[in-house]
């Protein structure tokens, strides 16, 4: 790409209105405008982003053995009252009369509509266990919303639905998104410590919160230092059944939840931090399918209802964490596997042919690679080139100019370390090529 046919709407300024970095950043690198409260465009360099996040949270749902469907957004209100939901919601639910005076909502999550489309579908334990999941967006009616589209009314989730003959076939679908959820954060190069949401009470629900460390976070959490050890950023491998066996057992709790009396983890070992939640995983058990009457045949011709998980992520929300988590007071530093672009290809003198010459080489080549690379050829200053590569936070910064040319060299900058080389035109496409 282009940046002078790009379409990326750069902001000198701060703007007033924004509290964190990560929406701010969002906003000054072109990423996303806003159109009313807590609702947002995505512009290309937000969008290739967004859709990064979303491929890897899919790549590890399949292979989790969920299935992907896509629900629509928009619901009606009669499987919401027949779970006794329709009015427990709320003001958070976006309500809709359609031009038959029907009651519809915009979906705010897909309890109800999954188990609709799992009780006329499915009536035997054979075709158990059964994992669907759909990408899509949701409107919850925020009273607050805020931080951007950390906290939007409009927001893209990841919602996966299991279903299990048994509670005990049950928790072991919850551990596979357990398993799931661990890879997909450490895939994006994020600790997400996963949090007790539940009471902890046998034979109850089981559910955790992902919380990704930040200043910024709305979340207070305690947690065992010796979940640090688990170096959870790096957990992309075979997770054992053993290593979460020991993860879930270490104690890290929200402040809410939290009781300093009779707390198990020594006060030298309690860690206290604010978190971020990017994921929630919980398995109910019959909540959904005894009140909606979702029920299959066992093995022994009885009638069961059926027991069930949910899992989120917030894949939008994800953007602003993944900022929280890498920037500098330059700008956003994107990790490489969710940049949208790899290289930044930055021509300093536009006017000077052989640069330009030597610019529109490595971008056909690295493009040939199939490198992303967006090539700053604006005719513009270098103070103004670097600003912007920085603040778009493109991993590679490759730079071009006619004294380093005279003698076939061109500059490579790293953006998260800062540290840059001199390097022949051929290195340079070798390596990013690489
Ligand atoms: P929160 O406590 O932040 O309101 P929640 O418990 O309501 O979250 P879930 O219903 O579990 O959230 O939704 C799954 C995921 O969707 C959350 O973990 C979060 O990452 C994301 N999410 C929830 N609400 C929003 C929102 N208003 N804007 C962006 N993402 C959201
Ligand atoms: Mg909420």
């Amino acid at each position: 790409m282009r940046l002078s046919s790009l379409f990326m709407p750069t902001l000198k300024e701060n703007p007033a209105d924004a509290q964190v970095t990560s929406h701010r950043l969002m906003l000054r690198a072109g990423l996303i405008r806003q159109t009313s409260a807590g609702i947002y465009i995505w512009l290309p360099m937000g969008l290739r982003v967004l859709r990064k996040i979303e491929q890897i949270v899919r790549e590890e749902q399949d292979r989790a053995g969920a299935q992907e469907i896509l629900m629509p957004t928009i619901q009606p209100a009669e499987l919401w009252q027949e779970s006794g939901r329709y009015e427990a919601y709320g003001k958070e639910m976006l309500r809709i009369t359609d031009r038959h005076d029907r009651e519809m909502l915009y979906g705010p999550t897909n309890e109800e509509m999954v188990t609709d489309l799992f009780r006329s579908n499915i009536k035997s334990y054979k075709d158990l266990p059964l994992m669907l999941y759909h990408i899509q967006w949701k409107f919850r009616d925020e009273i607050r919303p805020r931080f951007g589209i950390m906290r939007g009314r409009e927001f893209l989730m990841k919602d996966n639905y299991s279903f299990d003959l048994n509670e005990e076939a049950g928790r072991i679908s919850y551990n596979k998104m357990y398993v799931a959820y661990l890879r997909t954060f450490a895939r994006l190069g994020l600790v997400a410590i996963p949090v007790r949401a539940d009471t902890g009470a046998i034979g109850g629900d089981l559910s955790h919160e992902f919380q990704i460390l930040a200043e910024t976070g709305e979340s207070t959490l305690y947690y065992d230092k010796a979940i640090e050890d688990f170096d959870l950023a790096s957990l992309t491998g075979d997770i054992d059944a053993d290593t979460i066996e020991k993860l879930q057992n270490l104690y890290a709790m929200e402040e809410e939840k939290h009781d300093a009396d009779n707390c198990p983890v020594a006060p030298e070992n309690l860690r206290r931090a604010k978190g971020i939640e990017v994921g929630h995983i919980f398995f109910f058990g019959t909540k959904y399918s005894e009140s909606m009457n979702a029920r299959v045949t066992g093995p022994d011709g009885n009638l069961v209802p059926v027991e069930m998980g949910s899992y989120g992520v917030g894949v939008s929300r994800l953007v602003g964490a993944l900022i929280e988590a890498n920037h500098d007071e330059n700008g956003i530093i994107w990790p490489e596997v969710v940049a949208p672009y790899k290289v930044g290809l930055i021509n300093l003198r536009i006017k000077d042919e052989a640069c330009t010459a030597a610019c529109g080489d490595i971008y056909q080549r690295l493009t040939d690679k199939s490198v992303d690379v967006l090539y700053d050829d604006r005719d513009m200053g270098a103070g103004g080139k670097f600003a912007d590569m920085d603040l778009s936070g493109l991993p590679w910064q490759l730079i071009v100019g006619p004294r380093g040319l005279k003698n076939g060299l061109v500059e490579l900058k790293n953006r998260a370390t800062g540290d840059r080389q001199e390097l022949t035109l051929e290195d340079a496409i070798n390596m990013l090529g690489a």
